[in-house]
């Protein structure tokens, strides 16, 4: 057979193929008719999944009866797509193929009134042929009934999956929907059940709520940034909630729900590092000039790519930072204590407290050189006795907070205060010189290694010097260390195995360095002590975890604990 041309009707039918893949597509078109119509209520019917019947029925603007039949010919749209500044970004349509698409594939009926009109019309459409065409009277809006998805197309319908698979993509988008608009009531039904149904509400977080009722009880972090090329709008989980809300990740570029791994990445780098098992919930709305958006990599529109991912990766980075050290702040705020304590509190907020606690437990004893930066900010003065802080098993810190409990890993905790004071200022970190100077032996290689990284120690607080073959002298520690001769023997030993370390990378040696000089798991700590440590803990840049990736706080709302007694 030499080469000829698709006769129009098979172009026509592998076209729509392109638009239309299955039930949840034909929902995701129809839906954004309908909001692209001004809907304020948009109600959906399925059927078998949505492959014997989709039909959605809003409130919208409606077609004139006379244009009905255009709408459903191929390039007919009365959109225009409006390139402009951030907040116009809101029509879906603009391609004129669905509707026709749909017709080409299916049975299809589209009724219609406009609010002003008296009488509307309904047209009736199998594989792509007007069947019906009468005038009706209904309430104003638009009706559209899509039947027996891909009647004509048997290789497409084979392809469609069972009813519960395909009924479970079609809540997937109409939940997309609901999140994405929230002011908009919307649901659906199946036979005589009613599966998904949401009122309108007037704020953002409700409708996130209600879309993900597995939420209840847990506590969201608002991100919320704008820049004249992106803004960003939406809710994360903190880390330490995140347990149970694996898998639960939504992005929308504007509008649209979309796949973005470098936004995934932004987010967990904003978290800071974190296990790799525990995925953060998230729910981000994103907004962009469209000239900044290649939005057309797949034809369903579900890539994206935005133009300077850069930009894109630091910026929301940034924000998702932002609101996770707000939230630290937040949970630092303790609750007024009862006001018969006041007057002894007036008094004793004069009583400095002791900023590195002259320990016993700690080797060697060391003595701070300079006024360091450990001591605490903002305590808010607890006197000695204030019992607002436990231990439990040497090990745990307990506090109450104002909206609850948390638990302090007192290890970890002190970790990640040691990392980022050794890295926020290198080279003038706060370091604790030592009364007594500790000679350490090592091997030729544990030897060599320390020869190549001796500088970057030094920048991190951590002075040594040769002092003889394979021998060095330690003589600052960074401020506020716990480390005893046994302690950098392995330390020193590890970075000696550590090949990052061997490549020069200070995070490394940081990490290493604070995993050693960190308080001990079973050493006791005094109000004092603990009220520092978290006081401290809750400035660092990434509070949540531990260098490692390990958490340091695990948190208990009062909700979370309703939870628990059934009060709620
Ligand atoms: P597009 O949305 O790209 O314009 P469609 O084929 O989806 O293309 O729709 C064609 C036209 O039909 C739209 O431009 C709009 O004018 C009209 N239309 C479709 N659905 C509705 C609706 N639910 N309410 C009002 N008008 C609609
Ligand atoms: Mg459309």
């Amino acid at each position: 057979m030499g080469i000829h041309l698709l006769p129009p009707r098979i172009a026509a039918k592998i076209a729509a193929g392109e638009v239309i893949i299955r039930p949840a597509s034909v929902l995701k078109e129809l839906l954004e008719n309908s909001l692209d119509a001004g809907a304020a209520m948009i109600e959906v019917y399925i059927e078998r999944g949505g492959k014997a019947l989709v039909r959605v029925t809003d409130n919208g603007e409606g077609i004139a009866a006379q244009e009905l039949q255009l709408a459903v010919q191929r390039f007919a749209t009365s959109k225009l797509t409006d390139a402009g500044d951030l907040e116009r970004i809101q029509g879906y349509g603009f391609r004129g193929e669905a509707l026709a698409s749909m017709a080409e594939v299916s049975e299809l009926v589209i009724e219609s009134q406009r609010p002003e009109a008296e009488s509307g019309m309904l047209l009736q459409i199998k594989a792509g042929k007007v069947t019906v065409r009468k005038e009706i009277v209904r309430t104003p809006g638009t009706t559209v009934s899509v039947r027996n998805l891909f009647f004509n197309l048997p290789a497409r319908r084979a392809f469609l999956r069972s009813d519960p698979y395909e009924r479970r993509l079609v809540l997937q988008k109409l939940r997309d929907y609901a999140l994405l608009h929230h002011k908009i009531h919307i649901e659906v039904t199946s036979q005589r059940e009613t599966l998904l149904s949401f009122q309108p509400v007037s704020d953002w977080i409700e409708r996130v709520r209600e879309v993900y009722p597995a939420l209840r009880g847990v506590e969201l972090i608002r991100v919320s940034e704008q820049h004249r090329l992106l803004k960003v709008e939406g809710f994360i989980v903190r880390p330490d909630q995140t347990g149970e809300l694996r898998r639960m990740q939504r992005t929308f570029f504007n509008c649209r729900p979309v796949l973005y791994r470098a936004v995934y990445r932004a987010i967990m780098e904003g978290f800071g590092p974190q296990p790799s098992n525990r995925p953060p919930f998230f729910v981000l709305k994103l907004t962009a000039p469209p000239e900044m958006l290649d939005a057309n990599i797949h034809p369903t529109k579900i890539e994206v790519r935005y133009r300077e991912e850069r930009f894109l990766f630091d910026f929301l980075a940034q924000a998702v930072r932002k609101a996770v050290h707000r939230e630290a702040v937040k949970t630092l705020k303790f609750p007024t204590r009862p006001s018969s304590l006041r007057t002894d509190e007036k008094i004793e907020r004069q009583i400095p407290i002791p900023t590195s606690p002259p320990s016993t437990r700690a080797y060697p004893s060391a003595m701070p050189k300079t006024p360091t930066s450990t001591a605490p900010l903002e305590v808010k003065g607890y006197p000695e006795t204030h019992t607002g802080f436990w231990q439990l098993q040497n090990l745990y810190i307990l506090a109450q907070t104002s909206s609850g409990l948390i638990i302090v890993d007192q290890h970890a905790a002190h970790e990640r205060i040691l990392y980022e004071e050794m890295l926020e200022r290198l080279g003038a970190s706060p370091r604790q010189r030592l009364l007594f100077p500790l000679i350490v032996n090592l091997t030729p290689e544990e030897f060599a290694t320390f020869e190549e990284i001796a500088d970057d120690l030094k920048g991190l607080g951590f002075e040594a010097k040769v002092f003889g073959p394979n021998q060095v002298i330690v003589e600052t520690l960074p401020a506020d260390s716990k480390i005893g001769p046994r302690d950098l023997r392995e330390l020193f030993r590890e970075f000696a195995e550590t090949s990052e370390v061997k490549l020069g990378n200070r995070d490394k040696m940081a990490a290493l360095i604070a995993c050693k000089a960190a308080i001990k798991a079973g050493s006791t700590l005094s109000q004092a002590e603990m009220e520092s440590l978290i006081n401290r803990l809750f400035r660092c840049k990434t509070p949540f975890f531990c260098p490692h990736g390990r958490p340091t706080v695990v948190k208990f709302t009062m909700d979370d604990l309703s939870k628990r007694f059934g009060r709620i």
